[in-house]
């Protein structure tokens, strides 16, 4: 967990926890204490009431006797019901108490007499007031006393509001305990959910630590050690996801990362970004078998390692030990440098020099003599680029200029960028051309050398533009090649070639077609499913069809080109080796190949008149594919001699422009039916 970190304070959306804590305790507290001072309230009113009536009770029976010895003494009892006693209990305070009638006065005076008394009474004791009222017996009737009860109850609601005040004082103490306590509890928790909020939102948060001594402090423990274990399994993600797994280098990503960091941390130094290409990696691992490959692939980083390492000493003199340069696996054979502190561009120069020259040392390993062929594009930073994908990219074009040069290093220029622009556009333009059909098959006729006559065709790509226009085959094919569209466009040809084929059979023409094959086509599991189904749609006869495979696509995997090309052999369609004798393939490797045809390459016919030893590399093919049973086809017949030459040498088949180059269908057609009436005159 990070040192000094600040949790982030929850954000509240209500009362606390403790509030409300102590809010409920008050709650039921109120709900409670008003119960208990209502009830000694209500005790208190019906003692008072209960007291107040025998007071009443008392005077009445006083009033009575009195009455009795003032009857017994005197006739003076007339005005008793006006009379006003000072009653003798002070606990009592009767001020206000009258007697009001006498059963004797009443038959005296009658009962409005009475009733007048009352009424007189109880508007003296005002609204609202109650009236109690007692009797008691007198000697020949009954004594009346009435008084208002207010005046009769004394201080005894004191005991409701002494009990009141003693239970709210308590109140007020133990919702302060409350408070406290709930604040014991709610804090360690707001303490936890902020770590939880922060956590959530960072995976990282300051620990939470609090001493309570109870499961609390447990749970806190328990939230530290959880935050720690993710830390420490985000910490290996992010490893992982930061370095390539099977050599421990910082990949891609990472390598974006630091150069986004030097170009935005040190401004004002020059740094040079290397792109390394090892070119035969592949092939490396596939020779000495894929068990070793982890093994050779962790020697050949050590090697590149402390190869940088010694250049970063020879050229980085100052820094090579405080920045040493950083090597990086973008992916596959493509490793990266980023050098940084380089006193101008030569240092870059040198440095990219030095690198080439070591990573293209032979070294031994195992019974191995290993050549890594390194092939190196480089950018200066900044002058090259400003944000690191674009550094990347400039360098990764340096890298592809070095390649197409054969050359071993190359430096990024704006003239690279400029082309790389260019070329998107065009395919660009390409893929606009192949949505819109603009790529037809046109046919470079193949003529039997003997007979003169006409055999059958090469389909070839073209690209005919709405206003019929061309695009150079010489500028499409290769463009397409390099952005993988030759994969589509040669689908379009191969449907295209088995339509036109299968009318030319219909109407009477039995001429077989080839196509060219793109490597990419090639690597398509369904390769053979594909070429089927071109056949069967157009309805052309299998036997009609020729595949043209270049010997390094038939090569790179004979096993899987034997199983991809047998079923359509075993059909009747014929597979030729094209561009012959181009590859550096050994002749033995070519009898595992599953091949009909040898197509002898353009360039040796063309070197017939030229070089001298032309003629024996022609005559040593021929008499191979004779041995072999191979038919042979030279492509790139353009004069007379080259054809004769070669007709005598016992090649069956010529193809150039001495007959013709590609055409359209219908004037391949026309062409077809000049040359059956030029060989029927007997005319080659
Ligand atoms: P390729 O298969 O060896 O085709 C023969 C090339 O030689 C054609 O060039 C053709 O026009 C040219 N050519 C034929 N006779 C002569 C001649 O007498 N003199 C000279 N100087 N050249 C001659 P193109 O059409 O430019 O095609 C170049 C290459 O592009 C082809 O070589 C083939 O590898 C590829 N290609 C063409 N069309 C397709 C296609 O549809 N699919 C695939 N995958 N590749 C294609
Ligand atoms: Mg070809
Ligand atoms: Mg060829």
């Amino acid at each position: 967990m990070s040192e000094g970190q600040q949790p982030i304070a929850s954000e509240r959306k209500g009362p606390g926890l403790a509030a409300r804590f102590v809010l409920a305790f008050c709650g039921l507290f109120l709900v409670f204490g008003s119960g208990v001072v209502f009830t000694v309230w209500n005790n208190d009113r019906q003692n008072a009431d209960r007291h107040a009536t025998d007071v009443l009770r008392r005077e009445a029976r006083s009033i009575a006797a009195q009455m009795d010895i003032a009857e017994r003494d005197s006739q003076q009892i007339d005005t008793a019901y006006s009379l006003e006693l000072v009653v003798s209990d002070p606990a009592a305070e009767p001020r206000g108490l009258r007697i009001v009638a006498a059963d004797r006065v009443l038959a005296d005076h009658g009962a409005p007499a009475f009733r007048k008394a009352i009424g007189e009474f109880v508007r003296g004791a005002g609204a609202g007031g109650e009236i109690l009222v007692a009797a008691a017996p007198m000697k020949g009737g009954q004594v009346y006393v009435a008084a208002e009860r207010r005046v009769l109850r004394h201080g005894s609601m004191g005991t409701a509001a002494f009990v009141a005040s003693l239970f709210f004082g308590f109140g007020a103490l133990a919702a302060l305990i409350a408070w406290f306590m709930a604040r014991s509890i709610s804090d360690p928790l707001s303490r936890l959910t902020a770590f939880a909020e922060t956590f959530g939102e960072t995976f990282s948060a300051a620990p939470v630590e609090f001493k309570t001594g109870d499961e609390l402090e447990t749970l806190g423990r328990a939230v530290n050690q959880m935050g720690e274990r993710v830390q420490a399994t985000i910490r290996r993600l992010q490893r992982m996801a930061y370095s390539d797994i099977a050599t421990g280098l910082p990949n891609h990503e990472r390598f974006t990362r630091d150069v986004t960091e030097f170009l935005n941390t040190r401004q004002g130094e020059t740094g040079g970004l290397f792109v390394v290409r090892l070119d035969r990696l592949d092939r490396i691992f596939d020779a000495v078998g894929h068990d070793a490959g982890d093994e050779l692939l962790a020697r050949i980083v050590n090697r590149f390692a402390s190869a940088v390492r010694a250049i970063d000493r020879m050229v980085r003199t100052e820094h090579c030990v405080t920045l040493p340069s950083q090597l990086a696996r973008l992916r596959g054979g493509d490793f990266a440098i980023l050098a940084s502190s380089f006193r101008g561009p030569e240092d870059a120069a040198r440095f990219a020099q030095l690198l080439a020259s070591a990573l293209n040392q032979p070294f031994d390993w195992r019974e191995h003599k290993l050549v890594l062929g390194a092939a190196i594009g480089a950018a200066i930073l900044p002058q090259d680029a400003d944000d690191a994908d674009t550094a990347i990219r400039h360098a990764m074009l340096a890298l592809s200029a070095a390649r197409a040069d054969n050359g071993r290093m190359k430096f990024f220029t704006k003239a690279l960028d400029r082309e790389a622009h260019a070329q998107l556009a065009f395919e660009r333009e390409m893929r606009a051309a192949l949505e819109r059909n603009e790529f037809k098959a046109y046919f470079q006729p193949k003529v039997d050398l003997l007979s003169g006559r006409v055999i059958g065709a090469e389909a070839l790509a073209r690209w005919v533009k709405p206003d019929r226009t061309m695009v150079s085959p010489g500028r499409f094919i290769p463009a397409a090649e390099e952005n993988g569209l030759i994969g589509s466009i040669s689908e379009v040809i191969l449907r295209d070639a088995c339509w036109k084929a299968a009318d030319w059979a219909r109407e009477g023409f039995p001429l077989s077609v080839a196509v060219n094959i793109s490597p990419l086509q090639f690597a398509d599991e369904r390769f053979t499913d594909k070429i089927l189904r071109a056949m069967a749609d157009a309805g052309l006869s299998p036997d009609r069809m020729e595949l043209e495979i270049t010997e390094s696509v038939a090569l790179e995997n004979p096993e899987r080109a034997l199983r991809l090309l047998e079923p359509l052999r075993s059909l009747g369609v014929k597979v030729s080796l094209d561009d012959f004798g181009c590859g550096h393939s050994s002749l033995a490797s070519l009898t595992r190949l599953p091949f009909d045809i040898i197509k002898i390459d353009q360039q040796f016919v063309r070197a017939l008149a030229k070089d001298r030893h032309a003629p024996a590399i022609i005559e040593m093919i021929l008499a191979m594919a004779a041995s072999l049973d191979y038919t042979v086809v030279a492509e790139g017949i353009e004069t007379e001699q080259e054809a004769d030459f070669l007709r005598r040498r016992g090649c069956q088949i010529g193809q150039g422009f001495l007959w013709g180059a590609a055409m359209p269908a219908p004037e391949f057609l026309r062409f077809n039916a000049e040359r059956a009436n030029v060989a029927q005159r007997g005319v080659a």
